[in-house]
């Protein structure tokens, strides 16, 4: 069985982890590898090299950085269609749908490019007679990041090129479920120039979380995964002085008006409800369909979701591929299940489906539920898997109410030909991330994303402006070179400008 190291100090290492946990291919239901779990000890290995490293990176030039982290882009570019079958043969996403992580993951690697015009400070001349006052961002160190299953590339690329951009070192943490698109990542950076030590991988568990988050010399992590993690890796974290940003789950919601046209919402809704096999955090679980376009809608819905082509990942005919384990299978049939019996009406059901020559996949059909209320399980629970709810409501306020009213805020979405009822919508979500007429709207790079309540932990969204933030912190110099000859007399008085 192949071995999964950690990359620590620019080479792959065992160090002294003595656990190690099976990685699935999700199409075949077959273990293709064992990844190595990071005791304690070994986290302390990697932060040790990372805060080594970081002593000479942080003072190195702008230009040393930006000539770095052009080289970083150019190599992902041209291992794309590596990035892609890696984590279409660990996750289980299409190739397709592989690659185009990669490259909104890229994205933030060209923001960060930018990094001499990111880091620009202010500058005020003569604020008092013969004083300047200016600000500039300084690295805050160690910085780790802790990512989740199901986007095993773009994730991870939301922190880590604006975190060495800005001067910090980082120890990655990704999911020990998809491990390996992190190592090519590792190996791409090497090339790219990057000092050894600088970008580091720990793989592991519970065990290498708590490690991280305990560990004096981590100023901040960066955390993606569901919410219960993401509430406990923000009280853990910031009990110990860090920094935090901790990215939770999701259910959104995507509302139809009857003036919407039908054909471009339900084909939206099914792209946003079933790729990725609803393992996306902007997937759309939930429809909410006002008044009259309610049956005309789940019957769409219904007819596009029957005609998704479900199969391996690795056949380009494949429009969907299995979900990530057999674990996550059997909850997501359980979930439907309980739709079923708490009185939903299962239009389409996904969970007999059976893939010809890949009968041990984890693999759950495209499945619509119509008539759900927001008692019902399957409303209250975040599936992740192709499941889409239909609820109604009468107008938009009661939708912008039952919206408002489930825990979550991270995306959502309203399909009309209204702009009075989208500028209504817009302004009383209370959601990070809003799209009019855009099922899945995830900003770019130079924005940040980021949703609200508890689809965040922490005031900092991930990537952009705010992550530049999230990764550095101000200095302000106040400053006065007075001649040899000038005579400014000094006061006990607290200091006012003249
Ligand atoms: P997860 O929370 O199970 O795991 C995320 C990370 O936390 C992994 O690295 C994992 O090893 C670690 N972890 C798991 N259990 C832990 C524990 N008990 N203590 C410490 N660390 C632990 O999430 P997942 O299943 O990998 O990913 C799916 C979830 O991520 C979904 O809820 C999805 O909505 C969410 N997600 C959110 C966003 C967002 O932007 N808000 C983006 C992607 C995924």
């Amino acid at each position: 069985m192949r071995i999964i190291d950690h990359w620590i100090g620019g080479k792959l290492t065992a160090e002294s982890s003595s656990r190690a946990s099976a990685v699935y291919n999700p199409a075949t239901g077959r273990p293709q590898a064992e990844v190595r779990l990071a005791s304690t000890d070994d986290v302390g290995v990697a932060v040790a090299t990372a805060r080594g490293a970081f002593a000479e990176w942080s003072q190195s030039s702008l230009s040393k950085r930006t000539k770095v982290l052009f080289a970083f882009r150019e190599l992902v570019n041209q291992h794309l269609d590596e990035f892609a079958a890696l984590i279409t043969d660990e996750h289980g996403k299409v190739l397709s749908d592989a690659r185009g992580e990669v490259q909104r993951g890229l994205e933030v690697v060209e923001f960060a490019c930018g990094v001499p015009t990111l880091l620009k400070g202010d500058f005020s001349d003569q604020v008092s007679t013969g004083v300047d006052l200016y600000s500039f961002r300084a690295p805050l160190g160690v910085v780790a990041g802790i990512t989740p299953f199901n986007f095993p590339a773009m994730v991870p690329m939301w922190m880590y090129p604006i975190a060495i951009a800005c001067g910090n070192a980082f120890v990655l943490k990704p999911s020990e479920r998809d491990p390996s698109a992190s190592l090519l990542a590792a190996e791409l950076w090497q090339q790219a120039g990057l000092p050894d030590g600088v970008f580091n991988v720990v793989h592991g568990d519970k065990e290498a979380v708590d490690a991280l988050l305990d560990h004096p010399d981590v100023a901040a992590v960066s955390f993606v995964g569901s919410t219960p993690i993401a509430r406990y890796i923000h009280t853990r974290g910031t009990a110990n002085g860090k920094r935090v940003q901790a990215l939770g789950g999701a259910k959104n919601h995507a509302v139809v008006l009857p003036d919407a046209d039908l054909d471009y919402a339900s084909d939206h809704l099914v792209a946003a409800a079933f790729g990725s096999a609803g393992e996306r955090c902007m997937a759309i679980s939930a429809t909410v369909a006002i008044g009259g376009a309610a049956d005309a809608l789940a019957e769409a819905v219904s007819a596009k979701a029957r005609a998704v082509k479900v199969g391996s990942g690795r056949d380009k005919e494949s429009e969907m591929g299995p979900v990530v384990t057999a674990a996550a299978r059997d909850r997501i049939v359980g979930l439907i299940g309980s739709g079923e019996q708490q009185g939903a009406r299962l239009l389409v059901d996904g969970r007999a489906l059976v893939v010809p020559g890949f009968e041990d996949g984890f693999f759950v059909g495209p499945t619509v539920i119509d008539q759900v209320t927001p008692e019902m399980e399957v409303y209250r629970e975040e599936i992740f898997g192709p499941v889409l709810s239909v609820l109604r409501a009468d107008n938009v306020d009661e939708a912008i109410s039952l919206i408002n009213s489930n825990p979550y805020g991270n995306g959502t979405a309203i399909f009309t030909s209204s702009g009075e009822a989208a500028r209504r919508f817009q302004r009383g979500v209370n959601v990070g991330m809003i799209g009019i007429n855009v099922p899945i709207p995830v900003p770019m790079a130079y924005y940040s994303f980021g949703g609200w309540k508890d689809s965040l932990f922490g005031d900092k969204h991930v990537h952009g402006p705010e992550g530049v933030s999230f990764y550095t912190r101000a200095k302000v110099v106040t400053s006065r070179w007075p001649h040899v000859e000038q005579s400014i007399g000094a006061s006990l008085q607290f200091p006012t400008a003249s």
